[in-house]
């Protein structure tokens, strides 16, 4: 999946998903890609999320709708994000054992943004200012959520 969260200078904010689903899926399957709150989410009073990655986990909570709803509580949005994200992966270990692998990429309504991961994971930033720029996010080792 490419995903995209954008904000732009009259600070309305836009996110995007394309994907083409996962490699040998059943005909008709629906990811999450497509359904808000799962795939993605944006509220420019608040942020954007957007998320790739093994959708059959992550369609079993709308961690992206749940990162915002986080932000708009007072955290910042990698806090916000490692939140959510990190207490997922959490609950599906503990319940299934393992977990798929995916990542979420979020903006909040002030520009800043974050990253959580359970794989090694590039994404780009690009400001007016600045072309383009890849960063390289990682698993959080350890994380103390809850
Ligand atoms: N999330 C997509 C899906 O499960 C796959 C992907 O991100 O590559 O349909």
């Amino acid at each position: 999946t490419v995903c995209v969260v954008a904000l732009d200078q009259q600070g309305s904010m836009a996110v995007g998903t394309s994907t083409s689903g996962l490699f040998m899926k059943h005909p008709g399957r629906v990811g999450d890609s497509p359904q808000a709150g799962n795939g993605f989410y944006v509220d420019s009073e608040i942020g954007g999320v957007a998320a790739t990655g093994l959708g059959e986990d992550m369609m079993k909570r709308p961690i992206c709708f749940e990162t915002l709803q986080l932000i708009r509580a007072g955290y910042s949005v990698q806090e916000a994000l490692d939140r959510a994200v990190y207490n997922f992966v959490d609950l599906l270990k503990e319940r299934n054992g393992q977990v798929g692998e995916f990542s979420y990429i979020a903006l909040d309504h002030t520009g800043h943004y974050a990253c959580a991961t359970n794989v090694d994971f590039q994404f780009a930033v690009a400001t007016e200012l600045e072309k383009p720029q890849l960063y390289l996010a990682q698993p959080q080792a350890q994380h103390e959520v809850k």
